[in-house]
């Protein structure tokens, strides 16, 4: 995961300030030296440090914490607000076109995701806001990449408007356009040719088709793992081309973080969205303020709560709240939430955005079995309908039947009978429903 190092760094140096009840110059100098130290073994901007760190001990030396009956906690705040503020402040929202379709002009240099974003891009935008886009292959000289976004279209059942390789790009740009107006897309996202280096041709060719097509958003999409050179990258397409937002990618990956820290305070453009996997659904907006909260470990669980409303089926959900409440849930209904669960991604990702996880000891280090998910989830299948209802009556032939449809061992099946029977007790004691009322409900 993108920001370990950092991370753990900064925690380590938050936690010692932490209980602090006064807060002493030379403390706060000692607690700068560490953070600057953090930040620059982290790959960020030199001169970004050298201006972060000045204005966190202007501040924690200033009368905001000095004053405070929590001065550690007031540092701490500090830091984290000037965090934010490094990465952007607030949240920075794609454009809207006040006559559609909105322009977005995807450039970056190749490998660096430029074609897989812009399918990602487009998934995001249907999905969170029911936006029609219009695909255009305007990559020419890249063999593949035309094919690739044919691909991506396919995958996410979506148009793709190309001419082949033979039209030049600014000629494909005008006429997706046309088609866009007539058909009334909301959105057009043009992926543009990507070059191995920044040259002049590559540059020119862009400038054209700004001049053609007008964006409304010239995205750029850089690679973070490529730490301060996708800094240098930024900074000149933003000479020459204006960009108005990055799309910073492979931030699942274990980047140390430099880029996204330094983005926004050398090209004074915001990070827009951030990539975190291959996957179509992949992409996420980009919110300073719970990614500083990430960092300093104090967990994202806003982020979290999005991906729990986009990945699960609000009536399912609330069907299985009932059923929790009323005591009536079964294996059955144990086996779709281990599936809705699944689908929020990774469980040690997931796991991570949580509040105090980095205090967990080794949490970094958890691999999450996935595969015992499969198991489990394997043996509520190998159960029949019946059982699945009144486990009670799953008795020893039982176990050994559904431990062999299941692949697994009696003593799989006893634990995870003895798990749900737990669950389950947690369930009733929870619920508290009044006495009277409990007679119609069935306990299975
Ligand atoms: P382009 O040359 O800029 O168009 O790059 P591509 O879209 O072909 O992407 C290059 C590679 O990076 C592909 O293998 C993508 O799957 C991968 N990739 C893109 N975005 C991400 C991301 O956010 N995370 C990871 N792990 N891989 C990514």
């Amino acid at each position: 995961m993108a920001f370990e190092g950092l991370s753990e760094r900064l925690q380590n140096v938050m936690n010692k300030i932490r209980g602090k009840g006064k807060v002493t110059e030379d403390d706060v100098k000692e607690m700068m030296r560490e953070v600057r130290l953090a930040l620059l073994e982290a790959d960020v901007n030199f001169k970004v440090v050298k201006d972060f760190v000045k204005r966190v001990s202007e501040r924690a030396v200033g009368q905001e914490v000095l004053k405070s009956l929590t001065p550690g906690q007031q540092v701490i705040k500090v830091v984290k607000e000037e965090l934010t503020e490094l990465m952007g402040g607030e949240q920075s929202k794609i454009a809207v076109a006040s006559r559609p379709p909105t322009v977005i002009m995807m450039v970056g240099l190749q490998g660096a995701g430029k074609t897989t974003t812009t399918g990602k891009l487009a998934n995001l935008l249907r999905k969170r806001y029911n936006r029609k886009s219009l695909l255009v292959a305007a990559d020419i000289y890249r063999p593949a990449a035309i094919k690739q976004l044919e691909t991506l279209g396919k995958q996410l059942n979506m148009p793709v408007f190309s001419l082949g390789d033979q039209v030049s790009p600014v000629e494909i740009a005008k006429q997706a356009l046309e088609k866009a107006k007539q058909e009334h897309y909301d959105y057009v996202l043009i992926d543009t040719a990507g070059r191995l280096h920044i040259d002049e041709a590559l540059m020119d060719e862009l400038k054209q088709m700004k001049e053609v097509a007008k964006p409304d958003e010239i995205f750029l999409v850089v690679d973070a793992m490529t730490g301060q050179d996708a800094v240098n990258v930024a900074q000149s397409f933003h000479e020459q081309l204006g960009i108005t937002g990055v799309i910073l990618t492979k931030l699942d990956g274990d980047t140390r973080g430099g880029a996204a820290l330094s983005i926004r305070a050398v090209t004074n453009t915001p990070i827009k969205f951030v990539g975190m996997g291959e996957k179509l659904d992949a992409l996420e907006p980009f919110h300073p303020e719970r990614m500083a909260s990430r960092i300093l470990g104090m967990g994202d669980v806003l982020t979290l709560i999005e991906k729990a409303q986009a990945a699960v089926d609000e009536e399912k959900a609330k069907e299985l709240e009932q059923k929790m409440r009323t005591a009536t849930f079964t294996l059955d209904d144990f086996l779709e939430q281990l599936g809705q669960v699944r689908k929020l991604g990774p469980l040690d990702e997931i796991l991570k955005m949580l509040p105090g996880a980095n205090k967990i000891k080794g949490l970094n280090n958890i691999q999450i079995d996935e595969k015992q998910i499969s198991r489990v989830e394997a043996i509520i299948r190998s159960m029949t309908k019946e059982e699945k209802t009144y486990p009670e009556i799953i008795n020893g032939s039982r176990k050994k039947r559904i431990a062999k449809g299941s692949g697994t061992s009696v003593q799989e099946v006893n634990r995870l009978l003895k798990q749900f029977d737990e669950m389950k007790k947690m369930m009733k004691m929870m619920t508290n429903i009044p006495k009277g009322k409990k007679k119609g409900f069935k306990f299975p």
